[in-house]
């Protein structure tokens, strides 16, 4: 979206590349900003979904002033998981370089190791997916993003959807939860 945004060379893209030219992070409410004009388009008219945004308490108040209470946020849903589980899904997820495609060593393997099933192309591990960079993301997660929970359970807006299961089964239950 922020890519799209400095390409089409809107408002709020200037700013965002302002901040980038600069090395800097682009503030939340320029982000937020973003958001709240991409889902006010025809597409999203009857319904969106944001996946990993808001990950701070700070953009999560910043959203909320800035959606119409039409289009409020209705549903929250935390996928939980234990750690070590989500430590396996991680270490042992696999991209095609090539085509995008995602395998997992353990659950989702390719037919030959390091080479994709549909389209030949190698299969590399994403720089983020390397356990000292998970444990940094888990602890970022713990400290900006867990206090998400209690806000938005404070709104009873807060869905929790045991993730420790079968892809199927939390497909299902994600689709039930979404009523
Ligand atoms: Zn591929």
């Amino acid at each position: 979206m922020l890519r799209q945004e400095v390409a089409a060379g809107s408002e709020l893209g200037k700013q965002a590349k302002g901040f980038m030219d600069a090395g800097k992070l682009v503030p939340d409410d320029v982000i937020v900003g973003m958001v709240g004009v991409r889902i006010r388009q025809q597409d999203a008219k009857d319904a969106w979904i944001l996946d990993g945004f808001p990950r701070t308490l700070p953009q999560a108040e910043a959203l909320d002033r800035n959606l119409p209470p039409s289009a409020a946020v209705s549903h929250v849903i935390y996928f939980a998981l234990p750690e070590q589980v989500l430590m396996g899904r991680l270490t042992g997820r696999r991209t095609c370089s090539k085509c995008g495609a995602i395998w997992h060593l353990e659950s989702k393997p390719t037919k030959t190791s390091g080479v994709c099933d549909t389209c030949g192309g190698s299969t590399t591990q994403r720089s983020d997916d390397h356990p000292d960079k998970i444990s940094k993301r888990l602890e970022e997660y713990r400290t900006l993003t867990a206090p998400l929970l209690a806000f938005y359970r404070s709104k009873g807006l807060l869905r929790e959807l045991d993730a420790n299961r079968p892809a199927a089964v939390v497909n299902q239950e994600l689709l039930k939860l979404m009523r």
